[in-house]
C-alpha cells in the first residue's frame, strides 16, 4: 500500500474497522508521517437469476456437474472440465456484477465446450437451453456444422 502523498510504501496501519461494504483502514506513512484512510471491499457473493427469475448463490460445483453430464463417455479429461469451470467463475467474477443470468453462464459453458468436444456441445446445448424437440436440436446441430465448415 503506497502514501496517497509522498509514494511511500512503508506505511502501518493504526486503526482497522469494519464498515456494511468493507473493511476501513486507517494507515500512517512512515516516511512523511501522514495519515490517509483504504477501504477494501469484500466481493458481494455472486448470484444466477434461474430461468423461472428466482435467485441462488452461484456454485461452480453445480456447473461443473453440469458439464460432467454433458462429457459423459467422451474423451475428455476432468481437468479440462474443472479449468472450464474455473474459466467461467473468474470471468464473471472480473465482471464485478452482483447477478448474472443462468442463461449467461449457460452461452459462456457452450463457446468452452464447442472448442472441446461438439458432442457434449450439443448435449449440453439441449440441457442448459432447455431444448427438447428434435427440429430444435437439429437446428443447433446444422449451425455448429456451418460454423465449423467456416473455420
Ligand atoms: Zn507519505
Amino acid at each position: 500500500m503506497r502514501c496517497p502523498y509522498c509514494g511511500s510504501d512503508q506505511t502501518r496501519v493504526v486503526d482497522t474497522r469494519p464498515t456494511s461494504d468493507g473493511i476501513r483502514r486507517r494507515r500512517k506513512c512512515l516516511a512523511c508521517g501522514r495519515k490517509f484512510t483504504t477501504v477494501e471491499r469484500v466481493a458481494p457473493q455472486l448470484r444466477v437469476i434461474k430461468r423461472d427469475g428466482r435467485r441462488e448463490p452461484f456454485d461452480r460445483q453445480k456447473l461443473l456437474r453440469g458439464l460432467q453430464v454433458a462429457c459423459t463417455k467422451r474423451p475428455i479429461q476432468a481437468e479440462a472440465l474443472e479449468k472450464i469451470s474455473e474459466q467461467i467463475e473468474d470471468e464473471l467474477v472480473s465482471r464485478g456484477k452482483a447477478e448474472v443470468s443462468s442463461q449467461t453462464i449457460g452461452n459462456m459453458a457452450l463457446e468452452k465446450l464447442k472448442k472441446l468436444d461438439h458432442v457434449a456441445y450439443i448435449r449440453f446445448t439441449t440441457v442448459y437451453l432447455n431444448i427438447s424437440d428434435l427440429k430444435s436440436i437439429q437446428e443447433e446441430i446444422n449451425r455448429l456444422l456451418n460454423s465449423v465448415e467456416q473455420g
